[in-house]
This record gives C-alpha cells, sequence and structure tokens, in this order.
C-alpha cells in the first residue's frame, strides 16, 4: 500500500499497515529476513544502500521504520534488549555529566548506571519525577537529561512528560522516555515534548515472552545520527530473525493491548473489594494519583496492576494457591506473570533502597495476560482469600 493511502487510516489499523510495503516482485505481505552479513558493492566507490549487517539490514530496517511511524519520530533503532537501548542512550553522554533519573525506575536501569556509567563518571540522581520540586532541587550546572518511566515499576505513579518536558527544555535538558509499559499504542511521548523514546520490546511490543529487544526512536534528525553512531559503532543492534519477530508483535500489539487492560481493570476493581488486599495500585481507578494525567494523555490504563497483602509473611502462601499463574520476571506476554518486586524486577537494589520506596515483600506485580478474565480474577482472588483465613492473625482487626 502507498504511504497516502495509508494516512487516513485508524490508530488500530496503523500497526497493521506500517514499516513494510507489498513486496513488488513476490507481493509478499510480510517481510523478508535477510541474514545476509555482507552485501556484494559492484561499484565500491558509489556504496549500495546495504553494507554490512552490524551498519543496517532490511528486516531491521522494516521494524525501525514502523517503530518511527508509530512513536511519531524521525527514525527508529532496533537493539539487541531494552537494556542494549537504554546503554546506548546512556552513550549519548560524556564524562561529568549528571542525569535525573525517575526514582523507582526498572532495576537494570539502575544496575547499569550504578556498575558502569557512575563508574566512568556519570553522576545520577535519582529523583521523583512527578514532582518538579524535586527535579529542579536536584539540577546542579552538569545536568544533562532527564529520564522518565512514565509509569513507574511497581506502583505504576504517572509521570506528566508534558510538564517535565517544558521544564526540561527551558533547562537545555534531553527528555528520554522508557515507554516500555504504556507502549506506543497507549502513548507517544514525543508528541509530549519528549526527544528520545525507549523501548524494551521483549515485553508487550512482541508480546509472546519469545525475543529479548529493544528500541530507541528519536525526535529530531541531529540526535538521531548520533544514536545511530552509537548502534553502529558498539555493534548493539538487534538480529534479523528477532526483528522479524518484534515487527509481527507490532502487529497484533493494539488487540493484545485492549484485552489485556480490559481485564487489567476488572482484576483491579475485584482485588479492591477482596479481603487481605490493602492496597491497589492501578491509574485506572479514580483515586489512583495519576488518574487524571493518565486520561488526558494516555489512551489506555494498560496491563500492569500492583497490589499490596495485608501482611508480607502471607507472600510464601500465596505461592503454591497461584495455581496457573507464572512467577517471574518478565512481563507484557499472552500468560498472566506475577513477579515480586522485592526478587524479580527490585532485585539490582540495596535492601535499604527498596524499604525506602516501600518495596516490601508485601508487593505483588501482575502483568495481566490474554486468559479469559474470569480465570486470572477467580484464581488470584482465590488465593488471597484462601491465605488471608487460613493464617492466624488474618482479618480486619489487623489492619493498622
Ligand atoms: C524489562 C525492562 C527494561 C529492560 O529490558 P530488557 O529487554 O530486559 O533488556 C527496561 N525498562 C523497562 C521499563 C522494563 O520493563
Amino acid at each position: 500500500m502507498k504511504d497516502e493511502q495509508k494516512k487516513g487510516l485508524r490508530w488500530t489499523s496503523q500497526f497493521i499497515h506500517t514499516g513494510h510495503d507489498i513486496d513488488p516482485e513476490t507481493q509478499a505481505v510480510v517481510p523478508p529476513i535477510y541474514r545476509a552479513t555482507t552485501y556484494h558493492q559492484p561499484d565500491p566507490w558509489n556504496p549500495p544502500r546495504w553494507d554490512y549487517a552490524r551498519s543496517g539490514n532490511p528486516t531491521r530496517h522494516a521494524l525501525e521504520d514502523a517503530m518511527a511511524q508509530l512513536e511519531h519520530g524521525v527514525r527508529g533503532f532496533a537493539f539487541a534488549s531494552g537494556m542494549a537501548a537504554l546503554t546506548a542512550a546512556f552513550l549519548l553522554f560524556d564524562q561529568g555529566d549528571h542525569l535525573l533519573v525517575t526514582e523507582d525506575c526498572q532495576g537494570g536501569t539502575q544496575r547499569v548506571l550504578r556498575g558502569v556509567f557512575q563508574r566512568l563518571g556519570i553522576r545520577v540522581s535519582y529523583v521523583d519525577t512527578s514532582r518538579l520540586d524535586q527535579l529542579e532541587q536536584a539540577l546542579t550546572p552538569q545536568t544533562r537529561a532527564v529520564l522518565v518511566e512514565n509509569f513507574s515499576n511497581p506502583f505504576l505513579h504517572v509521570a506528566d512528560i508534558r510538564r517535565i518536558a517544558e521544564w526540561a527544555h527551558q533547562k537545555n535538558l534531553l527528555v528520554l522516555v522508557d515507554n516500555t509499559f504504556l507502549t506506543p499504542y497507549l502513548q507517544n511521548p514525543l508528541t509530549l515534548g519528549a526527544d528520545l523514546v525507549i523501548h524494551s520490546a521483549t515485553k508487550m511490543i512482541s508480546g509472546h515472552s519469545d525475543v529479548t529487544a529493544g528500541i530507541i526512536v528519536a525526535a529530531d534528525e541531529a540526535l538521531a545520527k548520533r544514536v545511530y553512531f552509537i548502534q553502529n559503532a558498539c555493534g548493539l543492534a538487534l538480529s534479523p530473525d528477532d526483528s522479524y519477530l518484534v515487527w509481527r508483535g507490532l502487529r497484533t500489539l493494539p488487540v493484545r493491548m485492549e484485552r489485556a487492560q480490559a481485564s487489567a481493570d476488572a482484576l483491579a476493581r475485584a482485588l479492591v473489594d477482596t479481603p487481605g488486599v490493602t492496597a491497589v495500585y492501578y491509574p485506572g481507578l479514580p483515586d489512583h494519583p495519576g488518574h487524571d494525567v493518565a486520561v488526558r494523555d494516555m489512551r489506555g490504563f494498560g496491563q500492569m496492576v500492583t497490589f499490596r497483602l495485608q501482611r508480607p509473611d502471607w507472600i510464601t502462601d500465596l505461592v503454591p494457591h497461584l495455581d496457573w499463574i507464572v512467577i517471574g520476571a518478565g512481563l507484557g506476554g499472552t500468560e498472566t506473570i506475577i513477579s515480586l518486586p522485592e526478587l524479580h524486577c527490585h532485585a539490582a537494589l540495596t535492601p535499604e533502597e527498596r524499604q525506602a520506596r516501600e518495596i516490601t515483600p508485601d508487593v505483588v506485580r501482575v502483568s495481566v495476560g490474554l486468559e479469559d478474565p474470569h480465570d486470572i480474577i477467580r484464581t488470584l482472588t482465590e488465593a488471597v482469600k484462601a491465605v488471608s483465613t487460613s493464617r492466624p492473625g488474618a482479618g480486619p482487626t489487623m489492619l493498622l
């Protein structure tokens, strides 16, 4: 289909018709997987479009192009993992530079900052990016950028990217947004003022718990050139086979997100009414502190739900009752996955840091999958009920 024909398509349809044209020679409807690492150059003084796979690959390009369009940026880049994408973003900075980073960001982001980039002389302050006063306080003359997770982990604080970008651009800072939890389907940070959007495509975008991948989309050409230099120079790009799988994931992303977030919403409401649950964090709930920003800037509330059990020691009893639900570190797959932030996504923090951020053993994070919502809600609420009625000290009298 020609680009002009695609212009009138609604948002969901764009995910199905972006990033690949019907092959004029074969009429194939999906891009081929090109495994070649090198390309013949009959006229080496005028190098061809493709020359060497680390520098460029047509299958990877189909994905990068689709992501650039769906995120409303100028160019996309596919990386070997979400961490490879974040690494490429951090390599934009120099020794002595200072970054402001969302305080309850993904554990892997803190691990690479602490173990690699801080060692190399990049300084980092972790702040509550939903509070401009905290950003202002942490600002130094060397501050170069703000890295925001628009949906923080595990408590799903909602960042007001518009306000952060307005503030940051007055100070000449770059705004980097990790959009993994929302995906381009639910939010486009570049249209809210961000300069770079970063994804772990391992999660919802590929969507089947079978690919490790990352994406960056840049808002302008100058920044895109710098990201491309790093992707190529450091050899961080995604393989052709995995590029194809992520590209394929985009085709079903809207229908998967719609289904999963409808179930997440129903689960959050059911958990609110479940004895033994003392807090439910889901931005779709009207009393969630980020609800209004989410309504204004997002197309939905996503598929992640976090809740707190009445007592931390219940968690060991809960696990055997989870039945068919997967327990592990991932999210965004077809299957419902429960993570215990203390053991999984936030294992890289020290116990003191986890305590300070209230990431205690009573916190349970759910990545709601595509099973029948009744199964998800029944299994989880019955598991909590089973634990809360079998344990001594259970019941509302113990609520402090
Ligand atoms: C998983 C994740 C990452 C890291 O991505 P990988 O693909 O595991 O390397 C980064 N940011 C967020 C928000 C994530 O959930």
